[in-house]
């Protein structure tokens, strides 16, 4: 039966709606922000370990970088008060205008310069002026410049420790100054500077990522291991910084720029900086400490790129742990969704088809108790059949009874009745003296009597014992007595009997008078039909088939008409008018060949008239005793 994959009863799973698909994405979506914000807070929570790690980093070199300048310093903190007391510098100080002094100066300086590593050493007089110089043979000399601007100057003319970071306004290189008073007889008669070169650490501190900057106490960074930010400040000057710088004339002619930079803070108090030098920004974190005694701070810039790739990389990382967690998790729901649905359409299946089972059953229950019905009621019919059948051979023994009784008493009762006209006759005849008439009618009488007699013994054929034994009968034998009995009737009847027997001793397995009986039957029969016919000759065949022996009668007679030919071996059915035909002949001989296990059949052959054919079993030539032994 064909189903619509609509029908109610289809098993499989139903479509998703459009509101479940809705909200499956709004589920999709508020998954996706809450994966965002984690990854966001796990940026965060990366970001400030990544960036810990490059504070720290930031600090060793921090360290390192100061200590160094420290070292630097310490070396020659103490040397200017000590050079202060020396001979040379004190006599020409008494004696400024001396030139053999101011010789014996210089060379005593450029001496002492040269073993300390000290850039320049120099003496000036009170009012600023240099006297002697240790490059007084160079040609930058300090030798006659005044440099009573600078700072340190002013400070070691009041007593005090000069200390000064600056551009040389005259060599025009960096330096550290050190100025100490020289105080001849209590008196401070001028200041002994020693300038230090800081190009050395500087390029120690050579890195490829790391900043590292120095800055004076305006904010102008004055040390770094990379020339592009020197000079410049990392946040505009105030007023206050720039008059000072142009005062103290700090950095000579050089001009002071800023770094274009924007500082921020972040989340765990990380400081950065985001600068921009030829076009590209750099984001650095910073880490600084101030040298309080110098007036400096130094920097040390760490570029956050690989610290915030490195975070980047976490989250990627645990992203991806999480996807694959996520995906791992997603085939997992899927499978078992799969599977519970599989559950679901079988279980729909297995109770469709115990539906369809129960349905069938119920469907079969009821033919069954149909065909039950019907049995029972062919039963019913059967037994009604049977009464109705039972019924019916009653009926028709009693109507075969019937038409016997009728056509006996008819048979018996005509030759007696005509027997008593001819006794009565023959008594008349006899009075009257006429013997010769009651003679005849005597002889009448006894006609009727073997008449009555023939009757008789067809009638206790019926009564015959079927089960006699049989023996190999010569046909020729039988034919030839038929042909004796029926002699006279042939003759009267002008008919001529043909036999044709083939072997000539040709035998079957018979009884010789029952088949003699058959055979007188049947010839009797033939010669009633050839009655009124043209050709009145009988033919009388007989040959062997085989096991079996065929004897066939033909006459030329009018043939058996189709509705005869039905009931011609029916007892009591003749055509022949009462009194002529019992219609028992065939009916016996029928029974007889039978008893021989034999059959009796006719047909109406192409050429006219009526054929009987007898098939009898063959058999070997019996005794003559055997016969007459039936
Ligand atoms: P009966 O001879 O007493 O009528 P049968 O049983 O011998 O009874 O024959 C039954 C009927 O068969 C006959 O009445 C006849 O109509 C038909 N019949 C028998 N032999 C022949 C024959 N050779 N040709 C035509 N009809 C025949």
């Amino acid at each position: 039966m064909p189903t619509s994959p609509a029908a109610p009863s289809d098993p499989s799973p139903p479509r998703p709606s459009r509101r479940a698909v809705g909200r499956s994405a709004l589920v999709g979506m508020i998954a996706l922000i809450v994966v965002a914000l984690m990854a966001w807070s796990i940026y965060a929570r990366a970001l400030q370990m990544t960036f810990g790690d490059l504070r720290e980093r930031g600090e060793n070199t921090l360290r390192l970088a100061e200590a160094s300048l420290r070292g630097q310093l310490a070396r020659f903190e103490r040397l200017p008060g000590l050079l202060a007391e020396e001979r040379a510098v004190r006599s020409l100080l008494l004696a400024p205008g001396d030139q053999a002094l101011v010789g014996l100066a210089n060379l005593y300086l450029r001496e002492t310069a040269r073993r300390l590593g000290a850039s320049d050493i120099y003496v000036m007089s009170r009012d600023g002026l240099t006297l002697a110089a240790s490059n007084f043979d160079q040609p930058h000399s300090f030798v006659g410049g005044n440099f009573a601007f600078r700072p340190y100057f002013r400070d070691a003319i009041n007593g005090g420790e000069g200390r000064f970071f600056a551009l040389g306004t005259t060599s025009n290189k960096r330096g550290y100054y050190f100025g100490a008073p020289v105080d001849v007889g209590g008196i401070v008669r001028g200041v002994l500077v020693i300038k230090i070169d800081l190009d050395e650490i500087e390029m120690a501190w050579a890195s490829n990522d790391l900043r590292i900057v120095v800055m004076d106490p305006e904010g102008i960074v004055f040390l770094s291991n990379r020339p592009d930010w020197l000079f410049r400040a990392l946040a505009p000057l105030g007023p206050d910084e720039a008059r000072r710088t142009r005062e103290t004339r700090r950095y000579a002619n050089a001009e002071v720029g800023v770094v274009q930079a924007v500082w921020s803070e972040a989340q765990g108090g990380f400081s950065l900086l985001q600068a921009t030098a030829d076009g590209t920004e750099t984001e650095y974190l910073l880490t600084q400490a101030e040298m309080a005694d110098a007036g400096w701070t130094v920097i040390v810039l760490s570029p956050t790129a690989g610290a915030r790739q490195q975070a980047l990389l976490v989250v990627a990382a645990l992203l991806l742990g999480l996807g694959a967690v996520g995906f791992a998790g997603l085939i997992v729901w899927l499978r078992r969704r799969q599977l519970a649905e599989r559950i679901a359409l079988q279980a729909a299946t297995q109770a469709q088809l115990e539906r369809r089972v129960v349905e069938r059953t119920a469907e079969l229950a009821a033919v069954n108790s149909a065909l039950r019905q019907e049995v029972e009621e062919r039963i019913a019919t059967e037994a009604r059949l049977r009464d109705t059948q039972a019924e019916l051979v009653q009926a028709g023994k009693l109507a075969a009874l019937g038409q016997m009784s009728a056509a006996l008493s008819h048979e018996f009762n005509q030759p007696l009745a005509a027997a008593r006209n001819y006794a009565e006759n023959a008594g008349v005849y006899l009075e009257r003296g006429q013997v010769a008439e009651a003679e005849r009618n005597i002889g009448h009488i006894i006609g009727m009597i073997e008449r009555m007699g023939r009757i008789s013994r067809h009638l206790r054929n019926f009564a015959r014992k079927p089960h006699q034994k049989l023996r190999g009968v010569s046909v020729a034998a039988v034919v030839q007595e038929a042909q004796d009995l029926l002699g006279w009737r042939l003759a009267q009847a002008g008919a001529e009997l043909i036999v044709e027997i083939e072997p000539v001793d040709l035998c079957v397995t018979a009884g010789a008078v029952r088949l003699q009986q058959v055979l007188v039957n049947l010839l009797t029969n033939a010669l009633d039909a050839t009655e009124d016919a043209a050709d009145r000759r009988l033919h009388l065949s007989a040959r062997r088939q085989g096991d079996m022996a065929l004897l066939c009668l033909r006459d030329h007679g009018p043939g058996v008409p189709d509705q005869v030919l039905a009931r011609i071996f029916d007892p009591f059915f003749s055509t022949k008018g009462v009194g002529k035909g019992l219609g028992l002949g065939l009916s016996i001989s029928y029974n007889i060949v039978r008893d021989f296990g034999g059959t009796l059949e006719v047909r109406n052959p192409p050429e006219g008239g009526a054929e009987f054919v007898l098939r009898l079993r063959a058999a070997e030539a019996d005794t003559p005793s055997a016969e007459a032994a039936e």
